[in-house]
């Protein structure tokens, strides 16, 4: 059996209670439908050929019948129940294990994947994942044991006849292989320029105002409608296989086998010996037309049973990516960290560090310059294992950070990022993000620290003023002071700004400079700055240069170097300067 099917089936194995009666169920039903014709045979043959028309007898078949009816119906409906609740379990759960992963993943799968891609899988594969169950399995059971007991209570009437019609099946195994064959790829295509058509939307609306900005709307309307198109294309093509395949040659088929079964009573008839009875082969081509219907409903599940497959794969290569580790030491961090001749590349060609090395003691503060891309903020994401190294060590408090639990680092440092982002949700569940034991007070004193508390005094709301998608609401400035307030709540050991002030005006930068003297304290700190104003009084500071570090020293040693920082810093004052002489 094909892996990814036999992975999906392992999902409903969890359910053998809802398994086992949505079996009984749909034994029942099958055994009410195919017995039927036999009380229809035995009608046509024992009373109404024969002109004996008993009618307590024929009440009886007809009550008969009209039960079985019944039992048939209500034996369906409750086996669809049945299987309809299993696969809207199957699905809750591969949904929460899609996400679970997802979260999971380290920082290189969202580099080189996009959102779009995994909102598919998470959304409209594991929908088609559901037609599977809902569909698909609870059909080709249903239709398998109804042929089964067909065939069986056709062997009981005629054998010959019963192996005229069994002739069908190999045929329309054949066709199934060939669909099997034809439509595999075409589905493949079709389920991937369907993650390409979300991933194309997901991106449009994210870049909204800059596509507006440019007037780009006819351009990215074209770029969409032409995945669209290929979408469109793909789909008619594995229509088009469906059209020819499925229906209209399994009629083919049936038409040419029941002429097989005229032709056979006709001789019979004619040859008078041991004669088909007329109840017998109304019973067959009861039967016949019973069986065609369950084997072209097959057939076509085929289809859906293809995209299941494919959206399964494309779960499972999910599901299967390696996560990020969870194992490792759970030791409270003092604050020391130093890198060891740190090297790395993205993408294992461009080198964008290299050979880097620091001591940042507990309470010491530590400042990354440099140009535009020289690496810093890399440096911060490595300190935050979000990438894995490839050459050299970092250590917290001498232990490799390899030996350490990632969440017990993560959870030790407060990180302001350089693009803060901000949930949906009240601006004290921004603060807090689900560390529920942070006190409301403690909130206020952050934002006051921030230099943020005037403004969110000034809110209606307050504290439980909602943040839109993003963070819409807030500029950029207090985007960036409400993630350094976010950070400073969880009293980190370690705080990490990287470029927290860039977006905020100089008169906040002056009042935030205390602040940050206050939140140094007791803590290490490394601040990635381009002012370099805001970083004059830190114990080391490094300025980088294409990944590697080019000058090392405290702001005093720097300057009497007389190296590229001196000139930099010089740049910047006398920008300072005219700026203050121009207001
Ligand atoms: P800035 O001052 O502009 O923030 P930076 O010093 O922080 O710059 P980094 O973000 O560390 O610079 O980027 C260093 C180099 O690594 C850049 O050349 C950039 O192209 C590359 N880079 C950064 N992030 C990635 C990534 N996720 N995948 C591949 N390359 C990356
Ligand atoms: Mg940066």
């Amino acid at each position: 059996m094909n892996p990814t099917i036999k992975r999906l089936l392992g999902y409903c194995a969890r359910y053998p209670r809802w398994l086992i009666q949505a079996g009984i169920c749909l034994l029942l039903a099958t055994g009410a439908e195919v017995a039927g014709p036999l009380l229809i045979k035995l009608f046509i043959d024992d009373y109404l050929a024969p002109r004996q028309l008993v009618w307590p007898a024929i009440a009886a078949i007809a009550a008969g019948y009209l039960g079985l009816q019944v039992l048939s119906a209500a034996g369906f409906y409750l086996q669809s129940l049945r299987f309809n609740r299993i696969a809207q379990a199957v699905v809750q759960r591969l949904r929460e294990q899609v996400f679970a992963t997802a979260i999971r993943l380290p920082a290189r799968y969202f580099d080189q994947h996009r959102s779009g891609s995994l909102i598919s899988r998470i959304t409209n594969d594991t929908e088609a994942i559901m037609n599977l169950y809902v569909q698909v399995i609870g059909l080709l059971v249903q239709k398998v044991v109804l042929l089964c007991g067909i065939l069986i209570s056709m062997a009981l009437l005629d054998l010959r006849l019963m192996l005229v019609c069994a002739c069908l099946l190999p045929a329309v195994g054949g066709v199934m292989w060939l669909y099997q064959k034809l439509s595999v790829p075409v589905v493949r295509a079709t389920r991937s320029l369907l993650s390409d058509i979300n991933s194309r939307l997901n991106e449009s609306l994210q870049g909204m105002p800059v596509i507006q900005a440019m007037v780009q709307e006819r351009h990215f309307a074209n770029a969409f409608a032409e995945v669209n198109q290929q979408h469109w294309a793909a789909r008619l093509k594995s229509l088009k296989i469906n059209g020819i395949l499925l229906r209209p040659l399994i009629d083919l088929f049936y038409m040419m086998v029941l002429i097989g079964l005229l032709a056979l009573f006709a001789r019979e008839g004619l040859s008078a010996e041991g004669a088909i009875q007329v109840g017998v082969l109304y019973a067959f081509i009861s039967y016949l037309g019973r069986m065609i219907e369950p084997l072209i409903e097959m057939t076509n599940q085929l289809n859906q049973l293809q995209q299941a497959m494919v959206a399964g794969e494309r779960v499972f290569a999910l599901l299967d990516e390696a996560r990020e580790s969870t194992e490792g030491e759970m030791r409270p961090l003092q604050g020391q960290v130093s890198f060891e001749r740190v090297s790395f590349s993205y993408d294992g060609e461009q080198q964008v560090l290299r050979d880097v090395s620091f001591t940042a003691k507990p309470g010491q503060m530590l400042a990354l310059v440099g140009h535009t891309g020289s690496g810093k903020s890399t440096i911060i994401s490595l300190l935050m294992g979000f990438y894995p190294l490839d050459q050299g060590t970092i250590r917290f408090d001498d232990h490799p950070m390899a030996s350490l639990s990632l969440s017990a680092v993560r959870r030790s440092i407060g990180l302001v990022q350089q693009d803060p982002f901000i949930f949906v949700g009240s601006l004290a569940e921004n603060l807090r993000l689900g560390r529920d034991d942070i006190d409301e007070a403690r909130l206020w004193q952050a934002l006051t620290e921030v230099q943020l508390a005037e403004f969110v005094l000034s809110l209606p709301a307050g504290l439980n003023t909602l943040m839109e998608e993003g963070g819409k609401n807030l500029s950029a400035g207090q985007r960036q002071l409400l993630s350094f307030a976010r950070a400073l709540v969880g009293d980190p050991r370690i705080l990490i700004l990287d470029e927290a002030t860039a977006s905020v005006d100089s008169q906040t930068e002056l009042a935030l400079s205390s602040a940050l003297a206050a939140a140094r304290r007791g803590r290490t700190t490394i601040a990635i700055a381009h002012r370099l104003s805001t970083i004059v009084d830190a114990d080391e500071i490094l300025l980088l240069s294409r990944g590697q570090v080019n000058e090392r020293g405290s702001h005093g040693e720097l300057m009497a170097l007389g190296g590229h920082y001196a000139q930099l810093f010089e740049m910047q004052s006398q920008g300072a300067w005219l700026e203050e002489k121009r207001a």
